[in-house]
């Protein structure tokens, strides 16, 4: 059948409409796309394998923390077989990008699909989901009129009732560094004291033990990723436990992305970027943020009915960026405070 027959002027036409990323074949199909993941591979792995198949390449991923995966690429080099960095939160893409580890990219698409505080300005990495990091209160013995800000959990009507997570953690030390930005800190610190002063328990080892200890009553308000709420809620819809926006008088509640970025030796590039683009794309971007109850990147793209029923918010609009700045401050600063 010639190209310009009726069925295939109609196919044409189909794929001049179709995506580029669906009519542009892979050029090395036997050039895997390889892929390093500090995002869950639970998370990653169907939407991973889908993107395989419909370009026809191998895609290979590792995952673990992101900083023992930066250290990896770091040592690897140039000889890194790494395309892709993926992260869970906006500091570590802000260290690779410091270490020369992810280079810059210009696409159109994902300048358009996500918003400029939510991506390297350079282009080194770029959001694909969004994560507030909020104030959780128990339904049963907490009036959400009774919260207000993170500031305001210092508060001594609070005494022996917050709980927090390690400060060891990334997601708390993104959380403070983002505090530092705004007030610096002197305050910052008074602050985190006054966090530490009125812990009912020993920070917990996750988010998830957080929660759990608001609603069994070991504590009354603490402070998580949103989406560790919507897993249990997903399970369990009715658990006395709610989410709370902080901050929504003092500039918006604390987002943090998992994002990704193009490595700078990479050898797969084109595919990488291709690949991003993909994930950014609309009805991808519903399932990548959806599968782990998120926000997608794209405002235009709705969240998963859970999360869409925790009500609208304000972002604080701080660039995610700045947070990788300010880590080290805030992890010596919340040693002084004695947050273990
Ligand atoms: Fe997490």
């Amino acid at each position: 059948m010639g190209f310009w027959s009726p069925l295939g002027r109609r196919l044409a036409v189909l794929l001049l409409m179709a995506p580029a990323w669906l009519i542009t074949p892979a050029l090395a199909a036997d050039q895997p796309l390889v892929i390093y993941s500090a995002r869950k591979y639970q998370l990653v792995e169907q939407l991973f394998a889908e993107y395989g198949k419909l370009r026809g390449i191998e895609l290979k991923f590792v995952t673990d923390d992101g900083a023992p995966l930066i250290q990896r690429l770091r040592a690897e080099g140039r000889n890194s077989p790494a395309d892709l960095l993926v992260t869970v939160d906006a500091g570590d893409l802000w260290r690779a990008t410091e270490a020369g580890l992810l280079a810059p990219v210009r696409s159109e698409a994902l300048e358009t699909a996500i918003p400029a505080h939510l991506r390297d300005p350079q282009g080194r990495w770029f959001g694909l989901a969004v994560r507030a990091r909020t104030i959780a209160y128990s339904t049963e013995r907490v009036r959400p009129q009774d919260l207000s800000s993170y500031a305001a959990l210092g508060d001594p009507r609070w005494k022996g009732k917050l709980c927090l997570r390690s400060g060891k953690h990334v997601y708390n030390q993104s959380l403070v560094a983002v505090m530092i930005a705004e007030r610096g800190e002197e305050e910052t610190e008074r602050l985190v004291q006054s966090w530490v002063a009125n812990l009912a328990t020993e920070p917990f080892s996750s988010d998830t033990l957080l929660l759990n200890a608001i609603a069994a009553g070991q504590c009354d308000v603490g402070i998580v990723n949103s989406y560790y709420l919507g897993r249990l809620q997903s399970d369990k819809p009715e658990i006395p436990v709610q989410l709370f926006w902080a901050d929504q008088q003092a500039g918006g509640t604390h987002v943090n992305i998992s994002g990704a970025g193009v490595t700078t030796h990479a050898r797969n590039r084109a595919e990488a970027i291709r690949f991003l683009e993909w994930l950014a794309s609309p009805a991808v971007q519903a399932r990548f943020a959806g599968a782990n109850f998120e926000y997608p990147v794209n405002p235009a793209v709705e969240p998963v009915p859970v999360v869409a029923a925790w009500g609208a918010f304000q972002q604080k609009l701080v660039p995610v960026g700045k947070v990788g700045e300010l880590q080290p401050a805030a992890v010596r600063l919340m040693d002084r405070a004695g947050w273990r």
